[in-house]
């Protein structure tokens, strides 16, 4: 049973199994045509528990006509222009191509002795990425699997360098002034943050919520308020988080403003990048996160904005020193006195993809203009798609985008919110239900919106057209029913 091993012994059927798997998501993909097969879980849920994992069925044609079953046949598609939900890309070729060496050289990014040049790729991609953003010399960074992970180390090295200032009392039990400490950041960021806090040990309060601006923006005047109101009550502020493109409204804060009160109050700057990460390689929009240079460290998501497959992330931190906040030695893996470069004294992984092979082939095939003009497509199209809902009496708005989100409802005039708050999600379970268009909802203030996110630049304007006609049929079907219920 040898001949499963990936060697150079078993390079045919290598090439033959692939051959099968390629031709099989080659047919399955070109008879995709919508985002999802519009199925419930109890279907599939059943089709997954019948397979007998004891049993194997050791052919692999059979295996993948099983595989269609419980997965392929009701996969959400990404690359379908009406799927319009998540922040989740389309991805490109030369991704998947680098893929192909990813899995079957399996180098792992640890130490020089699992990847050899993989380490060094890694590291110019790092440099490239805080060359882009425009920090100096001085940086460095990691590869991570997400943009959780990259928030998560980004505020761990925080956390280090806060107990190293002048703040934290040592002859306080550290258990305690960890419950001192603070991250600032708007209400709209994202919830890894407080995830972080807690894994960090900082307790439940750590997440001081600065208030937003119209715009869904952090304001810089209750940031630093706040700064200041948590010095005077005795704790310390260990860290603000600035978000370049939030989850639901891709808001940017105002990154330089954020960067002065950090800088008058000598406070980390993290700066969570990981959806408006590619306005670092547009060309018509890069402004947009200008200021992102003064930050201690950035989160970027290459998973999301640069089209890559899942996993892709970096974390991108000002002085590459400061990542001795995750070193740790052992003897059989990184001893002190190893000469070679790693990348494991940088990580929180030990075993780690080469994920930055990717963005690698990605580069080097299409460069990063393509993959910025990609962003700029779906943003052009996220303006032509705000303009189409603030025309529309059927409909309201949030705000005007500023990456490629949309925030809006179905809310046709003389329908009171208390409605559209039940209408707006039923409409959105029922289009999952038909699987012909894919969209996500959120809450705002306490009501129910529906929201577009953009990320395939080969969605149109007549695929927005189209399901927001699609959104409002079923709308006025469910108001109907409720009328008739009201009579009735
Ligand atoms: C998506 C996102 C994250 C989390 O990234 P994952 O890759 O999903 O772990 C963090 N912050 C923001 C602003 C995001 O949009």
């Amino acid at each position: 049973m040898r001949h499963h091993l990936f060697n150079a012994r078993n390079l045919d059927r290598y090439r033959d199994d692939m051959t099968s798997g390629l031709d099989a998501l080659v047919g399955h993909v070109a008879g995709v045509t919508q985002p999802f097969s519009g199925t419930g879980v109890p279907s599939v849920a059943h089709r997954v528990a019948e397979v007998d994992l004891d049993q194997p069925l050791g052919d692999l044609d059979a295996v993948i006509d099983e595989m269609r079953t419980v997965y392929l046949d009701d996969a959400v598609w990404f690359h379908e222009p009406r799927y319009l939900a998540h922040l989740n890309c389309p991805v490109v070729i030369p991704a998947l191509v680098a893929e192909l060496f990813v899995s079957a050289v399996n180098s792992s990014l640890d130490t020089w002795d699992q990847s050899a040049g993989g380490t060094l790729v890694e590291r110019r991609l790092v440099d490239w990425a805080a060359g882009r953003i425009g920090f100096g010399e001085e940086a460095d960074g990691v590869f991570t699997s997400g943009g959780t992970q990259s928030n998560l180390q980004a505020l761990l090295v925080a956390r280090g360098q806060a107990y190293l200032s002048g703040d934290a009392d040592p002859a306080e039990p550290l258990a305690q002034t960890l419950t001192r400490f603070r991250i600032f950041a708007s209400r709209d960021s994202h919830f890894s943050v407080q995830k972080s806090a807690n894994v960090l040990g900082l307790g439940l309060d750590a997440v001081v919520t600065v208030p937003t601006d119209d715009r869904h923006r952090m304001d810089p005047w209750l940031l630093d308020a706040e700064i200041t109101r948590a010095r005077a009550a005795g704790l310390i502020p260990m860290a603000v988080v600035a978000t370049a493109g939030t989850t639901d409204f891709g808001s940017i804060d105002p990154l330089n403003r954020v960067a002065d009160v950090c800088a008058d109050h000598g406070v980390w700057l993290h700066v969570d990048a990981a959806y408006g990460g590619g306005l670092l390689v547009s060309t018509r929009r890069r402004h947009l996160i200008d200021g992102v240079e003064r930050a201690d460290s950035v989160t970027i998501d290459f998973h999301k904005t640069f089209f890559q497959p899942v996993s892709s992330s970096a974390v991108i931190v000002r002085r590459g020193d400061d990542l001795r906040h995750v070193t740790y030695h052992a003897d059989y893996l990184n001893p002190r006195s190893a000469a070679l470069p790693n990348q494991v004294d940088k990580s929180l992984q030990t075993t780690r993809r080469f994920d930055a092979l990717k963005l690698w082939l990605t580069l080097r095939v299409m460069g990063a203009d393509a993959i910025g003009d990609y962003l700029d497509d779906v943003i052009d199209l996220a303006h032509v798609g705000h303009g189409l809902l603030r025309d529309d009496p059927d409909f309201e708005v949030v705000v005007a985008p500023t990456l490629s989100t949309l925030v809006f409802r179905f809310r046709p005039a003389g329908v009171p919110e208390g409605i559209a708050d039940e209408v707006n999600p039923r409409i959105r379970r029922t289009i999952a239900g038909r699987g012909n268009a894919v969209i996500a909802g959120t809450v705002v203030d306490g009501r129910a919106w529906l929201k577009f996110t953009l990320l395939n630049p080969e969605t149109t304007a007549d695929d927005l057209r189209a399901v927001l006609d699609l959104i409002r049929e079923i709308g006025r079907e469910l108001l109907d029913e409720l009328r008739a219920e009201a009579r009735g």
